[in-house]
């Protein structure tokens, strides 16, 4: 008598991948073509037809542990191959999300962010927070809006204040997030304990960041791979961002301590920077780059038929991005304009970043915690590296002799 084997499926996870963007999953009827197509999966155990599977049957366990969902890019070779229209590429993204659901601390943010209504009340937090710390430290005096000089943080926030409110909702998001990724790497070294073949973690660790830096998995995608430069342009943009932020807070604090040179000059130049300020200028460059790359983005969800599908949880994050960009932006042409409006644009602008980093593991943003987390991990685990073919090169190589020239 053969061994029974039980299947603990949960069919509220079945409905939550329906949900999450894979509505098509039911149809698929296990040919494997996505499997034979995909650029990045693995020889051994490859995606994503056995996810098609444990996501119809609902095994959510085995789908919540596995690091395959975070080693596709969601390039669609797959979904444009499927002959039925299964869209395994979008089943692949709505399972990324529910693991996000279900690894994020607390677990109410991480399902929370995944609906507008949610994600509606999340964003009340720093809109009634600012809102009142604006009007505390004013007294509920607007008197301010009558000064000709326009200054944010001489009149209205000072940036102490913001450092108050923003580290901790900053260290919120961090902290939340490495109990994220704990929870996550808990389930991948159940799923697939490392091997003899994996890298030691350093080696692992730089071999992801140069993949990531240089985005080499985005351009072995097929259909997709023109999205590697909007995505390439909102990372840069990112890490720019960054820098702008520490250059400023640097410069403000230097400034506030009042440390001059020994001949009594000042070190740095006092904050607002002018527009032309080489800090300023990495800000505005990055933010145009921001800017860019996430319109394109946007753009190619909205008129690409290959880009797969865009549910909330993707435009949530999409739209906290472009709003930021456009605030930070007209926030400061408005100022130097000595437009009264600059001062609502910009708290319009702080309750959007505080929205970003508070949240940061619980919304879209996650990826960059959890993809991180698990292309480290493939490598330290020995999980075999991607066939890293293109799809045509794919084709070309299966192909016998005598007709790769034809092709
Ligand atoms: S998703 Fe499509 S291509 Fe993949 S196994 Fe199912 S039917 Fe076949
Ligand atoms: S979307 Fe691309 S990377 Fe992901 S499974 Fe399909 S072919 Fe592979």
């Amino acid at each position: 008598m053969s061994d029974r084997v039980i299947i603990n499926a949960d069919l509220k996870f079945v409905q939550g991948v329906i949900k999450a963007g894979g509505e098509d999953l039911k149809k698929c009827y296990q040919c494997s073509t996505c499997t034979v197509v995909c650029p990045l999966t693995p020889e051994g155990a490859p995606f994503p037809r056995k996810e098609m599977i444990n996501a119809q049957w609902g095994i959510k366990d085995k789908l919540i542990k596995s690091m395959d969902p975070w080693l596709c890019f969601h390039c669609n070779d797959c979904s444009e191959q499927c002959p039925r229209g299964a869209k395994p590429g979008d089943v692949m993204a709505a399972i990324r999300n529910m693991v996000i659901a279900n690894v994020a601390v607390p677990s109410f943010l991480g399902k929370a962010t995944q609906s507008i209504g949610g994600s509606l009340a999340l964003l009340l937090v720093p809109i009634i927070l600012i809102a009142a710390v604006i009007f505390g430290i004013n007294g509920g005096d607007f008197g301010f809006l009558n000064n000709p000089e326009i200054d944010f943080h001489a009149n209205m926030i000072s940036q102490l204040t913001i450092e108050i409110l923003f580290i901790p909702a900053f260290f919120f998001g961090v902290i939340t997030g490495i109990l994220g990724i704990l929870k996550l790497l808990k389930g991948l070294k159940e799923d697939y304990p490392p091997t003899e073949k994996g890298e030691a973690l350093i080696p692992a660790i730089i071999g992801t960041v140069k993949d990531v830096l240089s985005h080499s998995k985005f351009r072995e995608c097929g259909v997709n791979q023109n999205r590697n430069v909007a995505h390439m342009l909102l990372f840069y943009a990112f890490i720019g961002l960054l820098i702008t932020t520490a250059g400023v807070t640097t410069i403000y604090y230097i400034n506030f301590l009042n440390i001059k040179f020994g001949s009594g000059v000042a070190l740095v130049t006092a904050t607002p920077l002018p527009f032309f300020h080489p800090i300023k200028l990495i800000g505005n460059i990055s933010a145009l780059a921001a800017a860019i790359g996430i319109v394109m983005i946007a753009w190619r969800r909205l008129v690409s038929d290959n880009i797969g599908k865009s549910v909330a949880f993707d435009w949530i994050f999409i739209l906290n991005i472009l709003l930021i960009v456009t605030t930070g932006i007209l926030a400061q042409v408005t100022r130097v304009a000595g437009s009264q409006i600059a001062y609502l644009i910009y708290y319009c602008h702080l309750v959007l970043v505080f929205f970003l980093f508070a949240y940061m593991p619980h919304s879209k943003f996650g990826h960059m915690f959890y993809r991180a987390t698990a292309l480290v991990y493939a490598r330290y685990s020995g999980r075999e590296k991607s066939v890293g073919m293109t799809f045509l090169e794919g084709k070309q190589q299966e192909l016998p002799e005598e007709t790769k020239a034809v092709a």
